[in-house]
Parts: structure tokens; sequence; C-alpha cells
């Protein structure tokens, strides 16, 4: 096995200010190349932090980060990223919004036509190519914007709440297609998360962080066999997964199923 993707160590990152806020303390770790690793933890805990740090659109304030054995300054050219919002453009057709990658490098465009291809096959987009982003339901923008974070053979591909938009079987169904890209692609992915199910159901392994500033809690080793099908999570296996990430969250506060005053209040 190679070099890690990403080796962290003691990565620490502290928004300066007034109030200077501490996102991210203390952490290490190292992604496998063909790895795929979700970042788990509720709201506000640094998981995009961390993968901005990762992309270099932020810098860190302490400790060691580098990608493909190189320390991360700016924005790297051999990331690929997917957001929540596709962000695609409306006034370019489908393929002209996946070639942005390729425009922005200064690259011949032409030299990618098999790649699209091939990517638009993956994702089912293959009619759809001169369509506009607006003739595209939610889903299928955001299989576009996953061609487009694909389109220049990234070694890493980071992906932050992509389907946090979506409704809940859109959001069930990308998730088969995204392991389905993955088992293609082997790209290495780093997928941000605060859907339990969803981490567990994706990831080889599970970095589970802790409230601010967000340090590692856990890292949990998914060992189910691929393709996983939706029924999975039906499980005693994926229960077992799910249950013990559940219960970090309760010891650290974050569940709590005791009727809390207002609602014992309502209910005498
Ligand atoms: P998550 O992705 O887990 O929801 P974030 O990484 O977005 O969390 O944020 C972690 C913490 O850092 C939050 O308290 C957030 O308010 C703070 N934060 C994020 N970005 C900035 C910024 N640019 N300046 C100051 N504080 C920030």
């Amino acid at each position: 096995m190679g070099a890690a993707t990403i080796r962290a160590r003691g990565v620490r990152k502290v928004y300066p200010g007034e109030r200077a806020l501490t996102a991210l303390d203390g952490i290490s770790l190292d992604v496998r190349p063909g790895e795929f690793i979700s970042i788990l933890g509720p709201s506000g805990c640094g998981k995009s932090t961390f993968l901005r740090c990762v992309a270099g659109l932020e810098d860190i304030t302490g400790g060691e980060l580098q990608v493909d054995g190189r320390p991360v300054a700016g924005p790297p050219d051999h990331v690929g990223m997917v957001f929540q919002r596709d962000a695609l453009l409306e006034w370019r057709n489908i393929e002209r919004n996946i070639l942005l990658p390729v425009e922005f490098a200064r690259k011949p465009a032409q030299a990618y036509r098999a790649r699209m291809a091939q990517l638009l096959r993956l994702t089912g987009l293959s009619e759809f190519g001169d369509r506009y982003p607006r003739e595209l339901s939610g889903g299928m923008r955001q299989r576009a914007a996953i061609c487009r974070a694909l389109i220049d053979q990234p070694s890493l591909l980071l992906m932050d709440e992509p389907f946090g938009a979506l409704d809940a079987l859109t959001r069930d169904q990308m998730n088969v297609e995204l392991q389905r890209i993955w088992l293609e692609t082997r790209n290495t992915v780093m997928f941000v998360t605060h859907g339990i199910a969803e981490a567990v159901f994706l990831a080889d392994r599970v970095v589970v962080l802790s409230p601010r500033p967000g340090r590692i809690a856990d890292i949990i080793e998914v060992d189910l066999p691929r393709p996983r099908r939706l029924a999975v999570r039906e499980t005693a296996a994926f229960g077992a997964y799910t249950g013990h990430i559940r219960q970090l969250f309760h010891e650290m506060g974050l569940i709590n199923e005791e009727p809390d005053a207002a609602q014992q209040e309502v209910a005498a």
C-alpha cells in the first residue's frame, strides 16, 4: 500500500477575532489511497473546516497536514470538491459545467471527451449533456456536480454534505449511486455528513468528531461487504455500528432522550 493520501498530525484550526474560536484541535489521521472515509459529527464541530483545510481553502493554525506527501499550501489542483449546493452555472449546459475545471486548468477540452462520456454514462446522465441545470432534478444536478469533480481525475474527492439538501428517498438513491461510482473509480473520498446511517453505509472508516473544538472521538472500521444494498441498514451488523456511534453522541451530550423541563410542563 502506498503512502497516505491525507496525513494529518495534531491539526489545529483557530478562527481569529475578538472571540477567537478553536474549531479543530489535535486531529491526527491517515487516509489511505482509495479509501472511503466519512467524517461524522454534529453541526458546528468542525467537519467543513477540516475539509476546507485539506482542500487548501483554509490555513491550519498548528500541526501538520499533507496531501499526497506534500504539505497543503493553497488550493491544490489534484482535488475534486462537491458541496451541498451543486454550484452549477445556470447559463452553461451540463457538459460545459462539467468541463469547468478543465477550462480553469487551461487544458484542451477535446482531450476530455472520452472521460466526459464515461462519467455521464456512469451517472446515468448520457442523455442530458446538452441540457441546462434548471432542466434537471436535484439528484441529477448533484450527479452532474460529481462528474465535474471527477473530470480531471483528482487523486482526492472531497464531499461536504453533498446530499444534505435532497429529500430522503433521493438521498438514499444517491448513496447507492455514489458507492457504485466509487467502486468503479476507486478515488480516495472524504465525505462529510451529520447522518449516522449515511456515514456508516458509505465508509470504509467513520471518523467521529466531538463538538467544539472538533477532536477525533473515535474511528470506526466498517467491515460490511460491498456492494452494500440499502437493506443492509436493517441488519444487526449495521445496527451495531450505528448503535455504537449513537452511544458516543449520547455520551457527548448530543442526544438527550429525556423529556426536557419545558416538555414536562406541557405534559403536566
Ligand atoms: P461543521 O461543518 O461541523 O458544521 P464548521 O467547520 O462549519 O462545522 O464550523 C466549526 C466552527 O467554526 C463553528 O463554530 C463555526 O461557527 C466556526 N467557523 C466556521 N467558519 C468560520 C469562519 N470563517 N470564521 C469564524 N468562525 C468560523
